[in-house]
């Protein structure tokens, strides 16, 4: 029966003990959730990665997703591009009164189909109500075990191609589109990409430096990426693919797809002898089907004391690109 949520919900008692039972517990259910203790007790051997993200989108559904399989999307993905297997997460929510069980079932749902694509456990969890407007938020923190080493922003070398897994700004201008009551035909990407990947990893390509394009940009990745490895980083324009209906956004907005966030698309810094390889790996996957080099990692000029990037239009002129300056679209993610 749906019940609008109150502050007695998140009181401890009767009523939060209904709310975990009947949403939570049900749709988690797992060997260690299912135990109830007031801590996760896990197996893990060897190096893991750890990460905690928290998620405000709104709006709570968009085509393509909502905020539950961006909680798991967003936390996946940041342990994934560590090199790491994603395996356990915690998910705390927020929740504002006004908010209806049928619609936090709904996203509990859909994190729990989220975090089976991933091949995830969601093994704690927490539940607060606070006065409001029916909002919710989720936080979401992910342990996975590393698989490849030395996965990291401060290893691109000169040569090193650099490799983008499909178009950018979907998932920026969706919500974009929600926000503003555009109506297009534009969805989310939003996706776990633990088997693009894994696939990398499992045929040995020599991946350097990974990240999910997520707010900030393809834009300020490759600036963070330069600076942590002291190189210069030269990308084609032409090799950037932005699907129509994102682009004819973008130019009616004046937005540039460089600084927009996605949450399914990543850069990938791989060694130069391994490019064509990987970029043949990932096309094979639906998720990553657009997968291409565009551009490589290049030594710093003699002259220069900076880590530079920069971008070859199609009229071959050079446009420096910056890390993104001032507030991108807020609550995307
Ligand atoms: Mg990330």
């Amino acid at each position: 029966m749906n019940e609008i949520i109150t502050v007695e919900h998140g009181s401890g008692g009767f009523k939060t003990n209904e709310l975990i039972n009947k949403i939570f517990s049900k749709h988690f259910a797992n060997e260690i959730l299912d135990k109830m203790e007031d801590a996760a007790v896990l197996k893990v051997a060897g190096k893991i990665a750890i990460t905690t993200d928290s998620f405000v989108v709104t709006p709570l559904f968009y085509p393509g997703g909502d905020i539950g399989r961006l909680a798991v999307c967003g936390t996946v993905n940041d342990i994934v591009m560590m090199g790491a297997r994603p395996q356990f997460i915690t998910a705390a929510f927020i929740i504002e009164e006004g908010m209806d069980t049928d619609t936090l079932e709904q996203i509990v749902i859909s994190m729990a189909k989220t975090a089976k694509e991933s091949g995830v456990a969601i093994v704690a969890g927490d539940t607060k109500v606070i006065e409001g407007n029916g909002g919710l938020y989720i936080t979401t923190t992910g342990i996975g075990k590393i698989i490849a080493e030395q996965i990291s922003a401060a290893n691109c070398k000169p040569g090193d191609a650099v490799i983008l897994s499909g178009t950018l700004g979907d998932h920026h201008a969706c919500i974009l589109s929600a926000r503003m009551g555009i109506a297009n035909n534009i969805v989310s990407d939003n996706v776990p990409l633990v088997e693009p990947v894994m696939t990398l990893i499992n045929n040995g390509i020599n991946i350097r430096a990974m990240r999910d394009i997520t707010r900030g940009g393809l834009g300020t990745i490759l600036n963070e990426f330069a600076k942590s490895s002291g190189v210069s980083i030269c990308i084609e324009e032409e090799k950037i693919s932005v699907s129509e209906s994102v682009s004819g956004l973008c130019d009616i907005l004046g937005l540039d797809p460089i600084y927009m966030g996605n949450e399914g698309k990543f850069i990938a810094v791989v060694a130069k002898e391994d490019a064509e390889t990987a970029v043949e790996l990932l096309k094979q996957n639906e998720i990553s089907k657009n997968a291409c080099i565009i551009g490589h990692i290049t030594s710093r000029g003699i002259d220069s004391k900076d880590n530079t990037v920069t971008m070859i239009t199609p009229n071959g002129a050079s446009r420096r690109i910056s890390i993104m300056h001032g507030e991108g679209l807020p609550r995307i993610c």
